[in-house]
C-alpha cells in the first residue's frame, strides 16, 4: 500500500537580545557557569519577573514575517515540570494565547513550490544547560541559559518528506537571519527542532499516529531522522501493526532513532496563567512600527532578482539564501557588473573559496567592488574566463586589485588575431595526422586543438578568436 508521510515541525530559535527574557542578566552565550544569574532566573521566591520589550519586539518581527495574525491581547503562562536545570519548577511560556497564530511560509523543493502553514508562534523562557561527566556519576548545571528569549514556532502538519521539513527549516532560519533576530545555529543550539511524523495511506485523510523526534542538532541529520522513523512506521504498518504515539531520540552514531519516552499530554503540565505577569497588550501602532522596520524580506528580494536582473529562478534563490550574500551580490552589481556573471562567480568560485577555508559571508575576503572590476576585465575580454580564476584565488590571497595582478603577471588576454594564428600554425603543423582526422570528418578534434593553444598559451589565449581562427585554417564545417 503507498504511504504518505506527514510531518509537523517545532522549532525553537534563541532571540538575540542583550538581556534575558524577565531580567537584566545577560543572555550572551559562552560566560562562565552561572555568571549571568540573579534571583529571578534562579527562581528565588519572591522574586518578580518583568517582560523585555525587545522579545516582544523581535518575535513580532517574525510574526510579521511569517503572515501572522498578531493577537492583541496575549498571556504567559507557567508550564510545570521538575528537571534539574529549571530552578523555578515551571517554564513561563504562552500557551492558550499566544502572540501570534495562522501564518505561512512557501518553500522549494526540486522545483515546486509550497505553502507551510504556521500554526502559531510564542515567546517562552529557555531552560538550564546540564552537562554529564563522562567519568564519574556527576552531572553539572550551569543556570546562564535559564532566561534566555525563545521563540517557539510550530507548523501545520503541512510537509510531506524529509526533503520539504530541511528546506522549511533552512527557511525559517534564513528568515531569522534576515530579521537579525536569532543566529539560527542548530550545531550550537540557538535553533533547535523537534519533528513530528506520521505516515497515512495516500488518500486518507485523517492523520496517522506520530511520533515526536528530539535531539535532531543539524539539518542533515533532521532528513535523515526522518527517514529513518518513515520506515520504521511503514514497516510496522505493513506487518500490520499500530504505531505507538511516543517521543523518540535520534541517535547519530547509531543512525536511528530509539525511544525515550511515552508522550506526554497537555495536562500532564498543569499549565495555568502566570499570577506575576500582566497580559500582554500589543496595539496596532506597535505593530506597524515594527512592520515599518522590516527589511526586505527573502521572498521578495528573490522576486526582484528576477524580474529586475533578469536570473534564473534558481540563481535568485541561492543569492538570496543569505542575506549576506544577496548584498554581496547586488554591491557587486551596483559597481558595475554585469548580473548573471557575477551571480555564477558568486555561486561558484567565491561559494567554493568559503566552503574550502570554512568562512561565512560576513568574512568575504575580496570586496563586492573588486570583483566587479574582475568581472569587468572578463566582459571587455581583458583576460580569459580561465586566467580569471587564478586572478580571483591571487586577490583573495594577497588583497590585490585584479587590474595589478594581471598587469604584474602579464596575464592580459591575447585576443591579438596575428599572434595567435602563428600559434595555431604551429600546433597545426605538429600535429599533422590530428589535422587529417578532423578534415576527414572527425570535428569534435577541434576541443583538442583549443586545448592545445590553451596550453601553449598558458590560458590567455581569447577563446573565441581561437574558435574562429580554427575553423578557418582547419577548413570544412
Ligand atoms: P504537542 O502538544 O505535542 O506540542 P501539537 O498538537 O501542538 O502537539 O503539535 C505539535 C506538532 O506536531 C505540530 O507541528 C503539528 O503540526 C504536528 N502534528 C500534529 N499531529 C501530527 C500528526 N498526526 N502527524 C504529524 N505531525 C503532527
Ligand atoms: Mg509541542
Ligand atoms: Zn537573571
Amino acid at each position: 500500500m503507498p504511504f504518505e508521510a506527514v510531518i509537523g515541525l517545532e522549532v525553537h530559535a534563541q532571540l538575540k537580545t542583550r538581556t534575558k527574557i524577565f531580567c537584566g542578566c545577560s543572555a550572551a552565550f559562552g560566560a562562565p557557569p552561572n555568571t549571568h544569574v540573579c534571583p529571578v532566573c534562579l527562581g528565588m521566591p519572591g522574586s518578580l519577573p518583568v517582560l523585555n520589550r525587545k522579545v516582544v519586539e523581535y518575535a513580532l518581527r517574525m510574526a510579521l514575517a511569517t503572515g501572522c495574525r498578531i493577537a492583541g491581547a496575549s498571556r504567559f503562562a507557567r508550564k510545570n515540570y521538575f528537571y534539574p536545570d529549571l530552578p523555578k519548577g515551571y517554564q513561563i511560556s504562552q500557551y492558550e494565547l499566544p502572540i501570534a497564530e495562522h501564518g505561512a511560509v512557501d518553500i522549494t523543493v526540486d522545483g515546486k513550490s509550497r505553502r507551510i502553514g504556521i500554526t502559531r508562534i510564542h515567546m517562552e523562557e529557555d531552560a538550564g544547560k546540564l552537562s554529564h561527566d563522562p567519568d564519574r556519576p556527576v552531572s553539572r548545571v550551569d543556570l546562564n541559559r535559564a532566561g534566555v528569549p525563545l521563540i517557539e514556532i510550530v507548523s501545520e502538519p503541512d510537509l510531506r518528506s524529509p526533503e520539504e521539513a530541511g528546506a522549511y527549516l533552512r527557511k525559517l532560519r534564513t528568515i531569522l537571519r534576515y530579521l537579525d533576530i536569532s543566529d539560527g545555529n542548530m550545531e550550537e543550539g540557538s535553533f533547535r527542532c523537534d519533528a513530528n511524523v506520521s505516515i497515512r495511506p495516500r488518500g486518507q485523510a485523517a492523520l496517522g499516529t506520530r511520533t515526536e523526534l528530539k535531539n535532531i542538532n543539524s539539518f542533515r541529520f533532521v532528513e535523515k531522522a526522518l527517514h529513518y522513523e518513515i520506515q520504521r512506521q511503514r514497516e510496522i504498518l505493513e506487518d500490520g501493526g499500530q504505531v505507538v504515539q511516543q517521543t523518540c531520540l535520534w541517535d547519530d552514531a547509531q543512525n536511528r532513532t530509539y525511544v525515550m519516552r511515552g508522550k506526554e499530554e497537555a495536562h500532564d503540565y498543569r499549565y495555568f496563567p502566570d499570577p506575576d505577569l500582566l497580559p500582554l497588550v500589543i496595539d496596532d501602532a506597535w505593530i506597524e512600527t515594527v512592520r515599518q522596520g522590516l527589511p526586505e524580506l527573502p521572498d521578495a528580494r528573490r522576486r526582484r532578482y528576477v524580474e529586475d536582473f533578469g536570473l534564473p529562478d534558481y540563481d535568485a534563490e541561492v543569492l538570496t539564501s543569505a542575506r549576506e550574500m544577496a548584498d554581496y551580490f547586488e554591491a557587486c552589481v551596483a559597481a558595475g557588473a554585469p548580473a548573471k556573471p557575477a551571480a555564477n562567480w558568486i555561486m561558484g568560485n567565491l561559494l567554493g573559496l568559503l566552503k574550502a577555508e570554512n568562512r561565512d559571508f560576513d568574512r568575504i575576503p575580496v570586496p563586492a567592488c573588486a570583483l566587479a572590476e574582475l568581472l569587468l576585465l572578463i566582459d571587455d575580454g581583458t583576460i580569459s574566463g580561465k586566467i580569471a580564476k587564478t586572478v580571483f584565488d591571487e586577490m583573495a590571497a594577497s588583497g590585490k586589485t585584479a587590474a595589478a595582478i594581471v598587469a604584474e603577471k602579464g596575464l592580459l588576454q591575447i585576443s591579438d588575431a596575428d599572434e595567435l594564428a602563428a600559434v595555431i600554425g604551429g600546433i597545426l603543423a605538429a600535429n599533422p595526422g590530428q589535422v587529417a582526422a578532423y578534415r576527414s570528418g572527425k570535428t569534435k578534434l577541434l576541443g583538442f586543438f583549443v586545448g592545445q593553444v590553451m596550453k601553449e598559451t598558458r590560458g590567455k589565449a581569447n577563446p573565441q578568436l581561437v574558435n574562429d581562427l580554427l575553423r578557418e585554417k582547419l577548413g570544412g564545417s
